[in-house]
């Protein structure tokens, strides 16, 4: 369903800040080790330690930090590759002063079906090298430009040949060609589009905000999907507060994305539930609206990922390093946390344990940063700090 892993073989030695996610591996919530080594053997974490204490690993390359920081590939639990064209001109609009409403997809729609297996092919495979070369080692990838069985089910094929976890988005906004009859795509996307997509999909995700699905349809299309084997995720309370976070809750979702709206009881009902609060601060950014209140997340208990949310109309960005800066400076984030919670918060946001830190058995995706500490990811906004990136041990830049 998702791509093949190639892996290999490197001890990363002489590194001078090691986040390991990990506290029962170094101090604090990131599991810090100074001076550390690790170790990955075809494909998985051998050793993540004090370099004194470096098994020797023959065959094995060797990299040499030369005192830099290394973290744990991002884990980018939210991401619109496969479509058509771009919304420069609508952006440039927008930031003279246009508001940002959901309907711009209906032009991404438009082009995306017109488009070639090939080219959006060819569009996916860019969007994950460029998030690869900025550290991302996971990477989640959602349908939602086709909104017809047949251009809904060849997104996520092609997909499925780049990204590593894949997600359904029929329930993305309702095509023009149903405006007068919703109820009829709703039974759609929950009817012969979900059969034609369960299989090359894992989870089943919906637009629950104004403009696109209210709370009844989005059950009605989630839980069809839950039938079928698929695990639910949402796109929740975005545009204003709504529905869409209890709807995640109530169907046992993984993850709410976006939670920029959110009431008091929206705030203790995630608390007390198990689904993550997934931010995409590049959708505030690129939209010039008011940032989710990520303090007021962290402060409650709530876990919360970091995503890019890339797509064309409202976050153009594979950059997780960029997402770190913004959430950090804007969403009262600290350095750490927004570290933490762009690797480990979006393994959480797709439920693998065996990405997102740096433990033993964990796969061997990390970043060498050309930095001496995490804290600069967001120190320093804009540089280009990742040095090289390991996927499943294997060197991708
Ligand atoms: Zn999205």
């Amino acid at each position: 369903m998702s791509r093949e892993v190639r892996t290999g073989s490197v001890v990363v030695d002489r590194i001078g800040e090691l986040v390991t996610n990990d506290p029962t591996l170094g101090e604090g919530p990131l599991g810090i080790v100074r001076d550390a080594a690790v170790v990955v053997v075809d494909g998985v974490v051998t050793y993540a330690g004090p370099r004194a204490g470096a098994p020797v690993a023959e065959h094995a390359g060797r990299l040499d930090a030369q005192g830099a920081a290394v973290i744990p590939g991002f884990v980018d639990s939210h991401g619109h590759y496969v479509f058509a064209g771009d919304r420069a001109e609508e952006f440039a609009a927008r930031m003279a002063g246009q508001p940002y409403t959901a309907g711009g997809i209906a032009s991404t729609v438009r082009a995306t079906r017109e488009a070639s297996d090939e080219d959006l092919a060819a569009g996916v495979g860019r969007l994950v090298r460029e998030a690869a070369l900025s550290g991302t080692t996971t990477a989640e990838c959602k349908s939602g430009y086709g909104l017809s069985v047949v251009d809904e089910q060849r997104s996520l094929e092609i997909a499925g040949r780049h990204a590593d976890e894949i997600t359904f988005l029929g329930a993305h906004v309702v095509p023009q060609e149903y405006a007068d009859r919703r109820d009829d795509y709703v039974a759609l996307v929950a009817g012969e589009m979900l059969d034609a997509c369960a299989p090359h999909a894992t989870w089943i995700d919906v637009f629950c905000d104004r403009g696109a699905f209210d709370a009844d349809e989005a059950r009605e299309i989630l839980r069809a999907g839950i039938g079928r084997g698929l695990m639910p995720r949402v796109h929740a309370n975005q545009l204003q507060q709504g529905p869409g976070v209890q709807v995640a809750i109530e169907v046992g979702a993984a993850s709410a994305d976006h939670c920029t709206h959110l009431s008091d009881d929206d705030v203790e009902a995630l608390a007390a539930s198990d689904v993550v609060a997934t931010l995409l601060p590049g959708a505030e950014f690129s939209t010039r609206a008011q940032y989710p209140d990520a303090r007021r997340l962290l402060d409650r208990g709530v876990t919360v990922a970091l995503a890019a949310d890339c797509n064309p109309g409202s976050s153009y960005t594979t950059s997780m390093p960029f997402c770190i800066a913004v959430a950090v400076r804007d969403m009262r984030m600290t350095p750490s946390e927004a570290v933490w919670s762009a690797t480990a918060g979006g393994a959480r946001a797709l439920r693998r344990s065996d990405v997102g830190h740096l433990g033993v058995g964990a796969r061997g995706d990390l970043v060498l940063l050309d930095a001496p500490s995490h804290l600069h990811l967001a120190y320093r906004p804009g540089v280009p700090l990742v040095r090289s990136v390991f996927r499943a041990g294997a060197r991708v830049r």
